[in-house]
């Protein structure tokens, strides 16, 4: 099951933890993230309980291997 942990911010590859901290700093206040693979709106969630921080998509996408969710 493939957990992701990079995504696209305006054509470059940025990783969970940086795109937290950029949420965090509020620098950016709606950042454009988007999947590596379908290019589709993603969000970072926070590591907690038993889940790994992570990006999931906004929508499910049934055509994108990254569009799992870890359970
Ligand atoms: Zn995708």
């Amino acid at each position: 099951m493939a957990i992701m942990t990079t995504c696209l911010l305006n054509e470059q590859i940025i990783d969970i933890v940086s795109a937290i901290d950029l949420k965090d700093s509020g620098g950016i206040p709606h950042p454009d993230f988007r999947c590596t693979e379908c290019a589709q709106p993603v969000r970072p969630h926070r590591s907690g309980g038993h889940a790994a921080a992570h990006f999931e998509h906004l929508e499910r996408n049934p055509n994108c291997s990254q569009s799992h969710v870890a359970h």
